[in-house]
């Protein structure tokens, strides 16, 4: 199954993958980014192929750039990103793509504070309006995970969980690949005022 990907030997752990993730993070919000792999010459090393270690799976806010806040560079990261990290058969296929094709090494579940998404499954939740043209599949992907009793509980945290598990349960090839031992599955919310990830427990 995973033939075309890397030589697993060549790859880091997973968790040699997540630690560069959360360094990364953390060089960020320190105010003390190194910047890496965004100059012209990396950019053009990457032109035969790709190799990235993290497939990070984020929401759609203009505030959650990812390889920013991740300080990475070109080739570092696959991205898929949706409103409310919402899944769909496209997004589920595109983390596989990621992890079976590329041989990524950590797969990263990224919400976020103040994420619309989020409060709009939540205002759905209390009664309010639905929400014009397709856009109610996006509080259909969120309001699942939250508290029923209590939709303001754990809002992001939960929804993040919620999107691993739902990720989980539609993909064999990455619970195999988590079985394997090639793969890590975390997840994380991102603070928009100190930009720091905080992994959520799983
Ligand atoms: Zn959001």
């Amino acid at each position: 199954m995973f033939s075309n990907a890397p030589d697993p030997r060549s790859r880091p752990t997973p968790s040699q993958a997540l630690q560069w993730l959360l360094d990364g993070n953390a060089r960020f919000a320190s105010g003390r980014p190194q910047r890496p792999h965004q100059d012209d010459a990396h950019r053009r090393a990457l032109t035969g192929g790709q190799h990235p270690h993290a497939v990070v799976l984020a929401c759609s806010d203009s505030r959650v750039s990812v390889e920013i806040l991740l300080d990475q560079g070109f080739g570092d990261l696959f991205v898929v990103r949706t409103a409310g990290h919402v899944l769909d058969r496209s997004v589920v296929a595109s983390v596989e793509f990621a992890v079976a094709q590329l041989g990524v090494s950590v797969a990263l579940v990224l919400g976020h504070e103040s994420c619309g998404a989020v409060a709009a499954a939540q205002r759905y939740l209390a009664g309010g309006h639905e929400l014009p043209g397709s856009m109610p599949a996006l509080v259909e992907g969120v309001r699942e995970h939250l508290d029923p009793e209590d939709p303001s509980r754990d809002a992001v945290s939960r929804h993040v969980r919620g999107t691993i598990s739902e990720l989980l349960a539609g993909s064999t090839l990455v619970r195999e690949a988590v079985q394997e031992d090639l793969l890590a599955v975390a997840g994380g919310v991102y603070g928009l005022a100190d930009g720091r990830i905080t992994l959520v427990d799983r």
